[in-house]
């Protein structure tokens, strides 16, 4: 009842002496509001005093979370923190184990930022040689994965990929044509369970090694051929060393005659 009037009261003594009876018993109740508020001052002086809470008064704490009396020191922000250092690491664990998408998302986020994709491109550019040789180590190292890899790209863009391979068909039709006879050749060769085998890169040389002409007839026109000088059917194997470039017509001609055309020097004089 009287404590509205005791803090402006107390404030002003002039106006304590001077009010009216209504407020007979005001100095009684003024006195212990004083010592209320000073005491009041007093707590809130301690709590926030220097000294009261320098860690030379406080050296250990209890966690507020998972109970343990630690040192100052295993609180993340000293005094003032009420969890530990475990728990708060905890915590932050979890939840970033509970929001694995999300912060995913974040870094996908982050990657797609202007200056660190300039900054990626600038990497690859500089290290292009350790890069490629990593990832030719790495496919050599991880074949059914890569093996995966590819047929799963194959299914998604199915279309794209048949679109691509037609069209590099369609620029390269020696590569094609060679990739078919080779591929030809290996087939009768397996059949013919004949010794040895060659690469198109290995006939190549061959080829080239010749001058790039038919041996039979010198032709450098059309499209050579790898002729076995002793035909599969006859036994022959299927090494380099069982090989001559001929011409396709040169190449029917022969058929399974056992001709090497290799030992002659003139090949134009030479005939049949
Ligand atoms: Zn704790
Ligand atoms: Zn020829």
């Amino acid at each position: 009842m009287s404590s509205p009037t005791t803090s402006s009261s107390s404030a002003d003594p002039e106006t304590r002496t001077t009010v009216p009876p209504p407020e007979v018993g005001a100095d009684k109740p003024a006195e212990e509001a004083d010592a209320a508020a000073s005491a009041k001052r007093w707590i809130s002086m301690k709590k926030t005093s220097r000294t009261y809470h320098s860690s030379r008064y406080i050296r250990y704490k209890t966690c507020k979370w998972c109970g343990l009396t630690k040192e100052l020191s295993e609180f993340y922000d000293g005094r003032w923190g009420k969890k530990c250092k475990v728990c708060v690491r905890a915590r932050a664990q979890k939840y970033r184990r509970e929001h694995l998408e999300q912060y995913a998302q974040y870094a996908k986020a982050r990657a797609n930022l202007p200056h660190r994709i300039e900054a990626r491109r600038k990497y690859q550019e500089e290290h292009k040689q350790e890069i490629s040789e990593y990832k030719r180590r790495w496919a050599a190292e991880n074949g059914e994965k890569v093996a995966a890899s590819k047929l799963a790209y194959y299914e998604r863009e199915r279309e794209e990929v048949i679109a691509r391979s037609k069209n590099w068909a369609e620029c390269n039709p020696e590569k094609v044509r060679s990739a078919k006879a080779n591929n030809h050749r290996k087939r009768r060769a397996a059949r013919l369970a004949s010794r040895g085998n060659f690469t198109v890169a290995e006939f190549k040389e061959l080829c080239e090694s010749y001058g790039n002409k038919c041996l039979a007839c010198g032709d450098t026109e059309g499209v050579l051929e790898a002729d076995h000088v002793v035909p599969l059917t006859k036994g022959g194997s299927d090494s380099i060393s069982n090989i001559q470039p001929l011409c396709g017509s040169c190449n029917r001609k022969k058929f399974v005659h056992i001709i090497d055309y290799r030992s002659s020097t003139d090949v134009l004089s030479e005939s049949y």
